[in-house]
């Protein structure tokens, strides 16, 4: 139910962590009684803005979320944009150091006097937070409104996040656990559609946010301290589990370019090696061509069919 008065369109970029919070934040400016413009998914022509917008050596999920941007910016000509600016979203880790640059990469690609709505997220200020609102909004709004916004986006998150976190029946007997950042695994555009390709075949899928939590603050033995990047906790933990789980094949998704990956990417390789589970590892970046991806992925689900058909 909308409680104030109209004021601005806000665009919302459907890239990086929207595919977590992205409805929750919709509820949270509608409640406020913003108008809100969420950019359609991925395609083309916002991969290419955001490539010509970035610098070469940033990650292909930023470079989509600069292609929002300006997608909502430059076409759907939004007043505002909410630019997440998350440093920490649980207490002991953080996200990575991309996110934490992110409000100066979006500004440097905007004419200087445009409005971004910042909302921040960090050691002091959790997510859902009167301070982790962005100043412009709260000065807008009366604190009462603000608060039950605030308990009205909680509520679409739990919603949200029980969903992802269901179970889809699948017709065929391999089970498949996925790795991969939100981001990389929920953007049809930038994943050229996996999820979808996984179901078209039957397969069964496990996605990190079906797993129970207490995998994500396992020690790795290997390490001498725990990962403290929450994103690589999860892809981590997601893979000791399917290992665990004994599943017929992992597939990680990762993102050309990212820092935290190369290093937890590697010791997700050695585990599920040592774990003797087949596995595959798709690096995305712009120039991933639909058909040697689409190659990859069916002559993998192949030879897991093959493994179950001679080895049982
Ligand atoms: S974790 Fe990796 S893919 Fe994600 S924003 Fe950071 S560098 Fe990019």
């Amino acid at each position: 139910m909308t409680k104030g008065v109209v004021y601005l369109r806000i665009g919302i970029p459907r890239a990086l962590l929207y595919f977590w919070y992205g409805s929750a934040w919709e509820t949270f400016l509608r409640y406020c009684g913003f108008e809100v413009v969420t950019s359609p998914p991925t395609n083309k022509q916002q991969i290419e803005l955001g490539v010509r917008s970035a610098q070469d050596e940033i990650c292909l999920p930023v470079k989509v979320f600069l292609g929002h941007v300006r997608y909502l910016v430059d076409i759907e000509r939004v007043d505002a944009v909410l630019v997440p600016h998350l440093i920490q979203v649980e207490l002991g880790c953080y996200i990575c150091p991309k996110f934490m640059g992110l409000p100066d990469m979006v500004r440097m690609v905007l004419p200087s006097n445009f409005l971004l709505y910042i909302w921040r997220s960090d050691r002091k200020t959790p997510l859902w937070s009167i301070n982790a609102i962005p100043p412009e909004i709260r000065s807008r709004t009366a604190t009462r409104i603000a608060m039950e916004a605030l308990q009205a986006a909680q509520a679409k998150h739990r919603e949200c996040w029980r969903e992802l976190a269901v179970e889809k029946p699948a017709a065929n007997s391999a089970t498949i656990g996925l790795i991969a950042h939100p981001y990389c695994l929920y953007d049809d555009g930038l994943n050229l559609g996996l999820l979808k390709r996984l179901n078209n075949a039957g397969v069964q899928v496990i996605r990190p946010e079906m797993v129970p939590d207490k995998w994500f603050t396992k020690s790795d033995p290997g390490l001498n301290k725990p990962l403290f990047w929450t994103l690589g906790r999860r892809v981590l933990g997601s893979a000791m589990y399917y290992a665990n789980l004994k599943v017929d094949g992992v597939i990680h998704l990762s993102a050309f370019a990212c820092g935290p990956e190369s290093v937890v990417g590697e010791v997700v390789a050695r585990r599920l090696h040592e774990h003797q589970i087949s596995f595959l590892h798709i690096n995305l970046d712009e120039h991933t061509g639909e058909a040697g991806f689409a190659t990859r992925v069916e002559a993998f689900l192949d030879l897991l069919a093959r493994r179950k058909t001679v080895c049982g």
